[in-house]
């Protein structure tokens, strides 16, 4: 796939953009790696892509500091592996990791410490490998992919693991977590639309943190395609500061997924993932934007969520919204595990 851009000709677009120096870029690109898509540079160029939506991809010389609190692994990870290709921190689901490349490198990631990293690989043996673990488990009932990317993996060897995972008959959902519907729509092809539509089991997660992500008629074409194969689109989003941490832009991006049938399923308070700290959103902020989204549609209000140090999800429904700060506290707790998050609603 001749799609990701790399340095340094995009960085040197990127600098004048944000008014940033290329040199700042460049420092940052020599320890977490940087990669755009064809189609966002060219949105970029054209000006249909913001600096506040670009900032998700765009080094930034903060992530090179060391700040207390914010670690390479602050959801504990590294011990939910049984085997390396997967994470597990449930009994009837799991994450299957199908690489550790990515389309485009989020400055924010999680897994920032591992992905786009040439030391760390998935090979093909460890995909067997996970594809026996699921076989030989059948409480497993719902696999999420993940990486990395699963849809940088190219086609031709997507498509038969995908063939793979679908002769478990025990597997009820497969969801495939891939940021290419809006950073490269047209990865959504007729060959893989052709699998996803032999059976109902898929269902797609995208992620869009800026109403800019979805704001192009291509991503809004890809979204349609995965419909019409029967796919469910769901949309996970981060509170990212300079990105969607003003009420009105997340209540935006919210309503604007609702309307155009993605399905508003997510909001993470930020991983406090190392080189990530100045995406970091005050606690205040946070509960004004889901005071506002309490006000959207049903169907546009994602559930809040944070992730502690077990890779377990906390969530909250943020009406009475006054609730959240007690929710919010015990995220500055969360690597103990919480048993009774389930208890504030
Ligand atoms: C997020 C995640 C899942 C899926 O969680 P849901 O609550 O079912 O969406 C499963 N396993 C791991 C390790 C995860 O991080």
């Amino acid at each position: 796939m001749e799609v990701v851009i790399t340095p340094p000709k995009t960085l040197a677009i990127l600098a004048q953009k944000a008014g940033k120096s290329v040199d700042e870029l460049v420092k940052t690109v020599d320890t977490y790696p940087f990669a755009l898509t064809h189609f966002l540079r060219q949105r970029v160029e054209e000006g249909t892509y913001s600096l506040p939506a670009l900032r998700q991809f765009l080094p930034d010389a903060q992530e090179l500091q060391d700040v207390a609190g914010f670690s390479p692994d602050p959801a504990g990870e590294s011990g939910k592996h049984p085997i390396p290709a997967i994470l597990q921190a449930y009994d009837n689901r799991l994450v299957i990791l199908l690489s550790y490349q990515c389309l485009v490198y989020c400055r924010f990631c999680v897994r920032k410490a591992l992905v786009g990293m040439p030391e760390y690989t998935i090979t093909h043996e460890q995909i067997e490998q996970a594809l026996a673990f699921v076989r030989t488990h059948p409480e497993i009932e719902d696999v999420v992919l993940s990486g990395g990317d699963p849809l940088a993996v190219p086609n031709r060897r997507l498509l038969p693991f995908l063939r793979q995972l679908l002769a478990i008959s025990h597997v009820r959902a497969i969801r495939i977590d891939s940021r290419a519907l809006s950073t490269m729509p047209k990865r959504i092809d007729d060959e893989l639309l052709d699998v996803l539509k032999t059976d109902d089991r898929f269902w797609y997660h995208a992620h869009m943190n800026h109403p800019d992500d979805l704001h192009h008629p291509d991503v809004l074409a890809a979204a349609r395609r995965l419909r019409m194969a029967g796919v469910p689109v769901l949309n996970q989003s981060v509170i990212l500061a300079g990105v969607n941490d003003d009420p009105a832009v997340m209540a935006r991006l919210m309503s604007e997924c609702y309307y155009h049938k993605i399905l508003p399923y997510n909001l993470y308070v930020l991983d406090r993932v190392k080189g990530g700290v100045h995406f970091e959103v005050a606690e205040e902020r946070i509960v004004e934007i889901c005071e506002t989204l309490s006000h959207l549609p049903g169907p546009a209000q994602p559930v809040l969520i944070f992730v502690d140090g077990e890779s377990r999800k906390h969530r909250a429904v943020y009406d009475p919204v006054t609730d959240l700060h007690a929710f919010l506290g015990a995220r500055n707790a969360a690597h103990r595990p919480m048993e009774n998050v389930s208890a504030l609603r």
